[in-house]
């Protein structure tokens, strides 16, 4: 519905005349009104007219629509930077040496290549190393076929599993960045490769790989309407507030690797087991110095020996409050690679959830209906 359209149809219900002749003992005309013709048959209408808009609805909207429309006229080439680096693994290494070769580049996922067929063969990510550990989980005594499997097996491991193979989506990089955010929202995917087609050979060829985090950033650092977010996140429907995964410091840190399979997310707050005090978060991530150089040992460790692991460069975590509006969010994705950010409440206990997967679906999806 247009904005425009919501005061007119308010207009005409207004002067429902017949009822209130009723209600006040009079004799109710026996001419219809205009409205009673204007009504469509078989429609009930609302009995509670749509709240108008506050300034700060209006505003919000006019943010939400200026993301969208920068979106809608910019690629994923433009939010690549002048120059990068892109690491392509082959998909004939061996699992143990790719967890390395991530770990010295500070990487978290690439792009594989099947050099048999010369072809593109998908994107290597978290979720792929936790797939071998689970097998490796269900089949302790294959530790030597484990230490030897190679990037190939992954889908294996995966039929072994009985997972459903994430989708490798991917996109032209000469699209629009409004339709990459949509199909990565469609298949939760928090990364997409962009693919080009090679003019010599007509194979297609890995060009990068943009990120959830990318993306936001890009919003951040040119949408200066972003400043026009300034709804508090209680009242905006956005982040996870029930059903929320948690552990606590001594939780088997496989558990929390089955949670993150399960609830297909990407970290589980730790709590404290005393006053719920939220203590840090154990990311997906970290899975890949848990497992470093194909030790899987490391899995009888619990959370808290297991975060001992992480490099000293980790970034922190980050917290707000429902009380705090997207627009200084937006200020905080441009100056820092932030994930996720941890809700609290005011006596610092987990609330919930903000994750990047949610503000990009509100940002691309809250409201789109209403928009003509
Ligand atoms: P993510 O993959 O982490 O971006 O999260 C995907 C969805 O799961 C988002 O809607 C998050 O709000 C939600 N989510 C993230 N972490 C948790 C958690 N620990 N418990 C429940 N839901 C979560």
């Amino acid at each position: 519905m247009s904005e425009a359209a919501e005061p007119h149809l308010r207009s005409n219900d207004a002067p429902n005349l017949p009822h209130h002749n009723i209600a006040q003992g009079h004799i109710a005309p026996t001419f219809v009104t205009p409205s009673s013709y204007l009504r469509p048959l078989g429609h009930s209408r609302p009995t509670t007219p749509a709240k108008p808009l506050k300034p700060v609805d209006i505003e919000q909207r006019e943010g939400l629509r200026a993301i969208r429309a920068f979106l809608k006229v910019r690629t994923s080439y433009d939010v690549l930077p002048l120059s990068f680096r892109l690491i392509i693994l082959d998909t004939s290494l061996l699992v143990k040496k790719s967890l390395n070769i991530l770990i010295q580049n500070g990487i978290v996922s690439a792009p594989l290549w099947d050099s048999d067929t010369s072809t593109f063969a998908g994107l290597l990510t978290t979720s792929d190393y936790i797939n071998v550990i689970q097998y490796y989980w269900q089949n302790p005594d294959a530790l030597s076929r484990v230490d030897q499997f190679r990037l190939s097996s992954l889908r294996e491991i995966e039929r072994a599993l009985g997972v459903t193979p994430i989708e490798t989506v991917s996109i032209h990089p000469e699209r629009p960045l409004y339709e990459a955010c949509r199909r990565m929202l469609e298949s939760r995917a928090r990364r997409i490769p962009l693919v080009d087609v090679d003019d010599e050979t007509n194979r297609s060829m890995v060009v990068s790989v943009v990120t959830q985090y990318r993306i936001l950033k890009f919003v951040a650092v040119n949408v200066k309407e972003t400043q026009l977010l300034k709804k508090p996140l209680k009242e905006l429907n956005v982040g996870t507030y029930t059903g929320l995964a948690t552990a606590y410091m001594d939780t088997p840190v496989m558990d929390v690797i089955h949670m993150l399979v399960k609830k297909n997310i990407s970290s589980v707050p730790i709590l404290d087991r005393d006053g719920g005090a939220v203590l840090n978060v154990f990311e997906a991530v970290d899975v890949i110095t848990l497992i470093k150089g194909g030790n899987y040992e490391d899995l009888s460790l619990n959370v808290g020996e297991a975060l001992l692991k992480r490099s000293d460069d980790f970034s922190g975590i980050y917290t707000c409050s429902v009380q705090d509006r997207l627009d200084t969010i937006f200020d905080t994705i441009r100056r820092s690679r932030v994930h996720r950010l941890v809700i609290l409440n005011e006596h610092g206990k987990l609330e919930g959830v903000l994750t990047l997967s949610d503000i990009l679906e509100y940002v691309l999806l809250e409201g789109e209906g209403d928009e003509t």
